[in-house]
């Protein structure tokens, strides 16, 4: 059965849409509360003359206004050849890009890694040997619609395809976005509830899409209370990128109904360093403030956060924001990633060169998430060397041998 026939029915409309709210009956929302930063303020004095903080601040103002298209990119950056080129191109994942997450790049080259991480380039159309579209088979592991149960005491409720950015390098590009794969319908939610109903082994329930924080708080109370309500799920997560490309989604609002169904754990995906904007840092203060648990999932990515000092950088600013680095996956081989794949010898390097060497609170797991649905496998540089004399031969950060003897 295919997870990803999302299908439009009667609660949510996908906020791009034209069921927003129009800009006259826009809510307030958290007005002058919520900081905005010197490189935001300046954008939007440019390209959103006419945008007030309140309407900056809301998150479906950043919706409604997001970059979608060659033709918009084109106001605000000065396309090279390399991303113009697809101008013309049919785009497997589309364009999309909040307006607040444009500020962040919108005056850098194209070789910042912020934009190289949104900004469609020619080499998405080179697919080289052993890339494949839904490289983890997660459609093989859906029961039914929704649901993916690889591991045996937890599985994924996908209850969208839309996410307010997409990220070039995404794992999930063949089910995001697409016209008919937006926000799961009632009736697919409730089947796929009904799984986790009936499997009383899964005890850890991980919400993901999409991002699943562009629901509507109403759909995102329903997914929890009715989660809530089984007695075998003991925890909900979310998996979510919105702190970093929407942070003023992190309402009060969205917090007291968050707070309402703990153990509530979050991972977020934070890429680079320069996302840890004051916006950003109050959206993940404002999620520990409400006692979720906040762990940072990350892509190595080439030429973005591929140098040690740059995600070192990354875990030192999570940590601050009270995010806790959890993964490091290898970039999953998804058609035309090659450009952003690094070599596997790399995320051993750097996990080698961040144990011993800062605070082990900064340090994820690297995996690789194994093509064909092996699930994930963590890597690690060689600590442990064998076996001499009933001895156990360790090799230390420094690459000084120790031993520890053995129990028989
Ligand atoms: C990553 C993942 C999980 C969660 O794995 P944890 O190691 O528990 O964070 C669960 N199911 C699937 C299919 C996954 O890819």
């Amino acid at each position: 059965m295919s997870i990803s026939s999302f299908v439009q029915e009667d609660i949510d409309e996908p906020p791009s849409l034209a069921t927003l709210p129009t800009d006259s009956a826009t809510t307030v929302q958290n007005s002058n509360s919520f900081p905005v930063s010197q490189l935001s303020h300046q954008f939007r004095s440019i390209h959103f003359p006419m945008a007030t903080d309140e309407q900056w601040n809301d998150w479906k103002w950043q919706v409604r206004n997001s970059f979608t298209s060659f033709e918009s990119l084109e106001q605000i950056l000065t396309l090279t050849d390399e991303e113009k080129g697809f101008k013309e191109q049919a785009l497997n994942l589309p364009v999309r890009i909040t307006p607040y997450y444009a500020s962040l790049f919108a005056y850098k080259e194209s070789l910042y890694p912020l934009r190289k991480t949104m900004v469609p380039v020619l080499d998405e159309l080179v697919i080289t040997p052993g890339e494949q579209s839904d490289p983890l088979h997660e459609e093989a592991d859906a029961p039914v619609p929704l649901i993916v149960h690889r591991y045996p005491d937890r599985a994924l409720l996908l209850v969208t395809g839309f996410c307010s950015a997409f990220c070039r390098y995404c794992t999930r590009s063949h089910m995001v976005s697409k016209k008919d794969k937006m926000h799961a319908g009632t009736v697919q939610i409730k089947q796929a509830l009904e799984y986790i109903r009936q499997h009383t082994e899964i005890r850890d329930v991980i919400i993901s899409g999409g991002d699943p924080l562009t629901l509507s708080d109403e759909r995102i109370e329903f997914l929890l209370s009715s989660l809530r309500a089984i007695e075998h799920v003991e925890i909900i997560r979310i998996g979510t990128k919105v702190p970093a490309v929407l942070p003023m989604r992190i309402t009060d609002k969205l917090l007291s109904i968050l707070k309402k169904y703990h153990p509530l754990f979050m991972s977020l995906h934070f890429t680079h360093p320069d996302e840890m904007t004051p916006e950003s840092h109050e959206a993940c203060c404002r999620l520990a403030d409400a006692g979720i648990p906040l762990g940072s999932q990350t892509v190595l990515l080439k030429g973005i956060n591929d140098d040690v000092s740059v995600y070192r950088k990354l875990t030192h600013e999570l940590l601050k924001a009270r995010v806790k680095p959890y993964y490091l996956y290898q970039c999953d081989p998804i058609p035309g990633s090659a450009h952003f794949r690094t070599p596997v010898e790399k995320g051993i390097e750097m996990i080698e060169q961040l144990r011993g060497f800062t605070s082990g609170y900064a340090i994820p797991h690297y995996v690789i998430d194994a093509p064909g649905g092996g699930g994930k496998i963590p890597l690690l540089p060689e600590y442990y060397q064998g076996k001499e004399n009933g001895q156990v031969v360790l090799k230390n950060y420094e690459g000084k041998l120790f031993y520890y003897p053995d129990k028989e």
